[in-house]
């Protein structure tokens, strides 16, 4: 085995392996860069992060609950 210890990953956008010392590196080029930048902007990537959940509120500010003006 003398293969040399090159960190390398595959370009997110095109699949193309990149060497980590590229300087577009984890893309394979600023072209790439730009497509998977825009992937996210026009929400091809969704991430599901409910921020006014009301039963998350109940479970963890149980306090809120009491603290009501009677
Ligand atoms: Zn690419």
């Amino acid at each position: 085995m003398t293969k040399k210890k090159v960190c390398s990953l595959r370009c997110p956008t095109c699949r193309k392996i990149v060497l980590a010392n590229d300087a577009e590196y984890p893309f394979c080029s600023e072209r790439c860069r730009a497509i998977d930048l825009g992937k996210w902007a026009s929400g091809g990537y969704v991430i599901s992060t409910p921020l006014n959940d009301p039963e998350t509120d109940d479970s963890n500010y149980p306090s809120q609950r009491s603290k009501k003006p009677q």
